[in-house]
């Protein structure tokens, strides 16, 4: 990225007083998590990288792809170097049900599977991932209520 470019990266960010939060404004998808930019650090080539993987690598440099970055502030718009860091899969899993938001990582086809699935909720949860009581409360059309079957 030229300097040019980093400093429009930065501008397409507002603090928050109250948080210390910097919140990307720019691109957001699906609300959260994904908040992308089309630059990107490694390889400077133009594509779609989270805004918040970005400004990690601005701040502290080229990091590991596989592994996560995460908000200590549990604000998903944040950017602020200063709120990052690095996790792998575990740890974001881990940092995501501590959170209450495991259930982010379903698709909706997943969701779709469950749903229509006669397997008991353990196994789903297993083979899913995720607690059972999240498969019971999908099966239950308490969670993920806006996919469509
Ligand atoms: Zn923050």
């Amino acid at each position: 990225m030229t300097p040019k470019a980093i400093a429009g990266f930065w501008g397409k960010a507002i603090p928050n007083p109250e948080t210390g939060c910097l919140e990307w404004a720019y691109e957001l998808r699906r609300n959260y998590p994904c908040y992308y930019v089309p630059w990107d650090l490694v390889d400077g080539k133009n594509r779609h990288t989270r805004a918040h993987r970005l400004a990690y690598g601005l701040a502290y440099g080229p990091f590991d792809p596989d592994l996560h970055v995460l908000h200590s502030c549990d604000n998903p718009k944040c950017i602020s170097p200063n709120h990052l860091f690095l996790g792998d899969n575990t740890a974001n899993i881990q940092d995501s049900v501590s959170k209450g938001r495991r259930w982010t990582k379903l698709s909706d086809d997943d969701v779709r599977a469950i749903r229509a699935s006669g397997e008991s909720q353990r196994a789903l949860g297993r083979h899913y991932g995720v607690d059972p009581s999240t498969i019971r409360k999908i099966k239950q059309r308490k969670r993920r209520v806006y996919v469509p079957d």
